[in-house]
């Protein structure tokens, strides 16, 4: 049987981005799985019934401040612009979101200027002394009417819990501005891959020495495969048979609806916050700029059962993840990586650059080990031993 140098388990970013360096940089065989049936792990679309792209776990808006994680997947893509857009349903109105100067003055009936919308907001704020959990974040920029009008019914419905009870790293990283900025996000670099994620993740995967290996279980495969260090992209608490408990997560069910008109609703996102069991309303055809006489739009009800998506952010999870984490660094030739692999709550960029961070840890280590033994060889380290000499093919 064929020996691998990697197992990698997971074919989403983590995987995937870091199945293809060891392939092509370090001519490493890789053994790539994943217990779906299509590649790209969340960020998956495809082509409907109808031929209109949707995002089968939801809508995936790729944005960064890196650079690096730009450039790195540009190797694999072409790109659309898109700078993507909210709109928050709230006491009758559709007002945009985050909190900006135009989200004021409509709610409010207003006609303020920048400056003057900073004192008011200032005069609705409670300042706290302590920002611990999601809600002192947002009472302490907002206020109290403000945060329930917002934050408090989606938070509940989006996590199952209040914002008191959740980590302040939830909404700190929903952002209030006095200006009439309506862009979701303010990052340097946002864009969708042009012709969609699967196409960039197939051209990420077919370098030759990849092997992708769908519908299989890293638990059903396991004994049968040979390979020298595994990569673990699934949740690391399942790795470990589950030994202290399960680590909680959130997640999402999803209804997608099609309809005869090329465009369904005013913006690409309406969120909910207080009215119906679902979160939010996305129309995929705003993020993908496809033109097509119909459209399909998402709703997104929260489950606490089903895919693991979310970790929930909160003090006692983060204290079982690092029980698991000890375990992790004491397990030799096993790397964790990505959203399940970490137990954290990271955008599609942080996991690339997590997983470009953890290749580059993996080749330091045998290009160190190679340096090694060249030395006790009295040999130079050629690139054909810097690739071969820890693989046993
Ligand atoms: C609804 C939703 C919307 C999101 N929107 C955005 C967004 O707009 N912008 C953004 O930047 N990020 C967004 N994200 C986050 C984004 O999905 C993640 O950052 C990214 O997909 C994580 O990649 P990953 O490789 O860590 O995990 P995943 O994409 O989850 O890949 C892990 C893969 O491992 C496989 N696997 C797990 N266990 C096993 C096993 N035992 N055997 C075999 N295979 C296994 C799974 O099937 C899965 O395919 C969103 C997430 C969700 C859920």
């Amino acid at each position: 049987m064929k020996r691998f140098d990697y197992l990698i388990v997971g074919a989403g970013f983590a995987g995937s981005v870091l199945a293809e360096r060891l392939a092509s940089q370090d001519n490493k065989k890789v053994l790539l799985i994943d217990k779906r049936n299509h590649i790209a792990g969340n960020a998956y679309d495809y082509f409907d019934k109808n031929g209109i792209l949707i995002h089968k776990y939801g809508p995936h808006i790729f944005h960064t401040n890196s650079g690096e994680v730009f450039e790195h997947l540009s190797k694999f893509t072409e790109w659309r612009p898109y700078q993507h857009k909210v709109l928050a349903q709230v006491d009758g109105q559709l007002v945009p979101m985050p909190i900006n100067l135009d989200t004021i003055n409509k709610l409010y009936g207003l006609n303020l200027t920048a400056l003057q919308v900073t004192d008011f907001l200032a005069s609705m704020a409670e300042p706290r002394e302590k920002i611990l959990t999601s809600e002192d974040v947002v009472i302490s920029k907002v206020g109290r009417e403000l945060y329930e009008k917002f934050f408090r019914g989606y938070t509940r419905k989006q996590w199952g819990c209040d914002p008191s009870e959740l980590d302040a790293s939830v909404t700190a990283r929903v952002p209030t501005r006095t200006n009439r900025d309506d862009r979701y996000f303010t990052d340097t670099y946002q864009a969708m891959p042009l012709y969609g994620y699967t196409r960039m993740f197939e051209n990420m995967l077919g370098h030759p020495n990849i092997k992708v290996m769908l519908n299989t279980s890293f638990s059903e495969i396991t004994d049968y495969v040979f390979y020298n260090e595994l990569i673990f992209t699934g949740p690391i608490d399942e790795y470990f048979n589950y030994c202290f408990g399960k680590l909680p997560y959130r997640s999402l069910e999803f209804r997608f609806e099609s309809h005869d008109t090329p465009v369904y609703q005013p913006a690409p996102v309406i969120n909910y916050p207080n009215d119906n069991p679902y979160t939010r309303v996305t129309e995929f055809k705003y993020l993908t700029g496809q033109e097509h006489r119909k459209t399909v739009i998402v709703y997104e009800y929260p489950r606490s059962e089903g895919d693991p998506y979310y970790p929930v952010p909160k003090p006692e999870n983060g204290l079982l993840y690092k029980k698991y984490q000890a375990l992790a660094s004491a397990t030799k030739g096993v790397y964790f990586a990505g959203r399940l692999g970490t137990y954290k709550y990271y955008n599609m960029d942080q996991v690339v650059a997590q997983a470009l961070t953890l290749y580059r840890k993996i080749s330091q280590n045998y290009n160190g080990a190679v340096e090694v033994l060249s030395k006790k060889l009295h040999i130079s380290p050629t690139p054909a031993l810097m690739g071969n000499v820890l693989s046993s093919d």
